[in-house]
């Protein structure tokens, strides 16, 4: 495995965490679908290829295939044994707490990125899987940095019609993604307030008026007599 290291530090100046939030709902909100895929990489893909464990992935998708790997081109081979793993994997850490999702960014790091330090394989036995880049973590990376942001507001879009449900919230009462999502539920708000309270408030509007035009008429009465 071979790291680019001068690609990864040009990206790294561009990652803000806006960025590394639209990349993190992008990615949550894939739909199982190649053209999906396709769209994602093709917006993406400068964000995450120097940071591809390309030969992990061509080892898990020799085991899931077997002879029918050839079949696969190296972009399908991407999608379906490291973009749709990861995809499942955020959606999963989306709606738990800080202390799962910190532990599950680390899972994520060493899992689909190959992140790890050498200095940690020991003991007698050291057969075990230890794909990693380098000997050591090396310096934080752009992916590293786009996937710390799962630490933030992470959400899941109360209305069950909202085709991009997972976003991050502004503040933790948030429920939609958008004033688009929430308009329906503002509606059912408002026509069950009315079922309940209207008729009580019409009763007492009409109440306030009655008394009002009778204020005025008296008004006008005293001044009538006053001008005649
Ligand atoms: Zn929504």
């Amino acid at each position: 495995m071979n790291s680019s290291n001068k690609g990864s530090s040009r990206t790294l100046a561009r990652i803000s965490p806006q960025k590394a939030k639209t990349f993190l709902t992008g990615l949550a909100n894939l739909e199982n679908l190649e053209s999906a895929a396709r769209r994602f990489v093709l917006h993406y893909g400068a964000v995450f290829r120097d940071e591809l464990p390309t030969s992990l992935i061509y080892n898990w998708a020799i085991r899931g295939e077997e002879e029918g790997v050839v079949d696969l081109s190296e972009d399908q081979r991407m999608w379906k044994y490291w973009l749709v793993p990861l995809r499942d994997a955020i959606r999963f850490l989306w709606t738990r707490d800080l202390r799962t999702k910190q532990w599950g960014i680390f899972r994520i790091l060493e899992k689909f990125f190959a992140r790890g330090d050498r200095g940690l394989a020991v003991g007698p036995v050291t057969d075990d899987v230890e794909c990693f880049w380098g000997n050591s973590l090396g310096l934080v990376t752009p992916c590293e940095r786009i996937f710390m942001q799962l630490m933030q507001h992470t959400s899941v879009c109360g209305n069950s019609a909202c085709p991009a449900p997972y976003f991050f919230a502004q503040r933790r009462s948030q429920k939609y993604c958008s004033e688009e999502c929430a308009a329906p539920a503002q509606r059912e708000f408002k026509r069950k307030w009315w079922s309940e309270h209207g008729p009580k408030w019409r009763a007492s509007r009409a109440a306030a008026q009655k008394q009002r035009r009778r204020r005025i008429t008296r008004k006008s009465r005293k001044m009538q007599r006053h001008t005649a």
